[in-house]
């Protein structure tokens, strides 16, 4: 068997490192040609050190300086900056590269990879919602292969029949896409005023990067993936449901015109995505646990509620609002997140934010272009952060009326 040759973009956060856990079960399957980081340099360093790929990534010439005392004899090269992204992306010897960077900076290098063609297993959602339109054609056009690594449209994924093209000649009537409701599911709106960084952070069934988990509390990852699934599976708003599942073992569903519902299982563990990406068509061990059946209590759906997590609707409205609408939702988006993380902005405040962004951007019937998009990004940050600064911090710390419940 000749090895595949992958690029790895964000080797240091919490996909890459299942994805380089999937890769060392399998030496005489996968060689490393690029790994790429941002600040844990020196994690960044240990992976080279395990990994020998031929090129690491990293942000500036003060990054490259300490990668390299770190590496000392290390035969890989150490390349800096976003031009060196979009070339480790889209380099003729890779065959597979894993967009696995968060937010907005992994746009540009999958799109790289999409333009030369590659095999893409898609981690970075925030890319398909920005520039859907414009990643879609590129993978039409060059015939590149675009696998999903989100859990969920993995599972939807592989409820699919061979040789899909689109819902209606598959006879699928609806993709009913699984959340688990995150950890305040159970909470009352109200009583999430003061919840901090950690507590957001704490995910009650997946160990995440923060900015998603925060994503997951807030339910914004349940629409940016809602977006996903649009642009991802051809699907029209009207065909996805959201469905709060909150074991996470249910992974998303597939309903068929003859009623049928196909749904795929599995511990909640992102190496068996990974892994089914990474060998896709066949099937290799993973390191994930088996599902106890045996073990298993009660598996429950319900339907989410949109006063208590509204960023769910504002992704499904800037869905059907098209155009720049879901790159400006997710621009500010990261900036309300990234303020909360630093303490800056309460937990209720960001889906106001995003709200306040998105109310003051105005529809164009434009063709989408990458220039729009990324002026739509920047535009959306600019009013994002003066929404943050001058937002009344109310509910900052404020206490609890009524007590938490918990
Ligand atoms: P993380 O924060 O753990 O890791 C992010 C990676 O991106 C790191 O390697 C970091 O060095 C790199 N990075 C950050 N900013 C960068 C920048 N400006 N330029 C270049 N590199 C940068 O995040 P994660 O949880 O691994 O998530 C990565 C992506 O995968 C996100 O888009 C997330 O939505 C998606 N995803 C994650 C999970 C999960 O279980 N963690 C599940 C589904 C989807
Ligand atoms: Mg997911």
């Amino acid at each position: 068997m000749t090895a595949s040759w992958i690029t790895l973009l964000g080797a240091t956060g919490s996909i890459g490192q299942n994805t380089l856990d999937v890769v060392a079960r399998h030496p005489e399957r996968y060689r490393i040609y690029a790994l790429t980081g941002f600040t844990q340099i020196d994690e960044l360093a240990r992976l080279c050190r395990q990994f020998s790929p031929t090129i690491a990534v990293v942000p500036s010439d003060a990054a490259a300086a300490q990668l390299a005392s770190l590496l000392l004899s290390s035969e890989t090269l150490i390349q800096v900056g976003d031009e060196a992204l979009c070339q480790v992306a889209s380099a003729e010897k890779v065959d597979t590269v894993v967009a696995a960077i968060v937010g907005a900076a992994g746009l540009l290098p999958t799109l790289a990879a999409a333009k030369a063609g590659k095999k893409i297993l898609l981690a970075n959602k925030e890319a398909l919602v920005m520039a859907g339109a414009l990643l879609m054609t590129a993978v039409a056009q060059s015939g590149a292969k675009l696998l999903p690594l989100d859990s969920e449209h993995n599972a939807i994924f592989q409820c699919l029949p061979d040789g899909f093209s689109d819902l209606a000649s598959a006879g699928i009537t609806r993709l009913l896409l699984t959340g688990s409701g995150g950890p305040f599911r159970l909470r009352p709106r109200e009583s999430l005023g003061a919840i901090t960084p950690d507590e957001a952070c704490a995910h009650p069934n997946w160990r995440m990067g923060r900015k998603i988990s925060v994503d997951s509390a807030t339910m914004m990852n349940k629409g940016l993936e809602f977006i996903e699934a649009c642009w991802l599976f051809g699907a029209r708003p009207e065909d996805i449901e959201v469905v709060l599942h909150p074991q996470s073992v249910v992974h998303s569903m597939v309903e068929y015109a003859d009623g049928s519902v196909l749904c795929q299982m599995g511990c909640p563990d992102m190496r068996t995505p990974i892994a089914h990406c990474l060998a896709y068509p066949t099937r290799i061990a993973s390191g994930a646990a088996r599902l106890d059946f045996a073990q298993l209590r009660a598996l429950e759906f319900a339907k989410p509620c949109l006063d208590q997590f509204p960023a769910l609707g504002l992704a499904q409205a800037a869905m059907r609002q098209g155009g720049v609408a879901p790159a400006v939702l997710n621009a500010a988006n990261e900036e309300a997140v990234t303020a909360f993380l630093a303490n800056q902005l309460p937990f209720l405040a960001i889906t106001d934010i995003v709200a306040q962004v998105l109310a003051g951007t105005s529809v164009s019937a434009e063709p989408l272009t990458l220039e729009a998009v990324l002026a739509a990004d920047r535009d959306a940050r600019i009013r994002a952060r003066h929404c943050i600064a001058h937002h009344t911090p109310l509910t900052h710390h404020a206490p609890l009326i009524g007590g938490e419940t918990r």
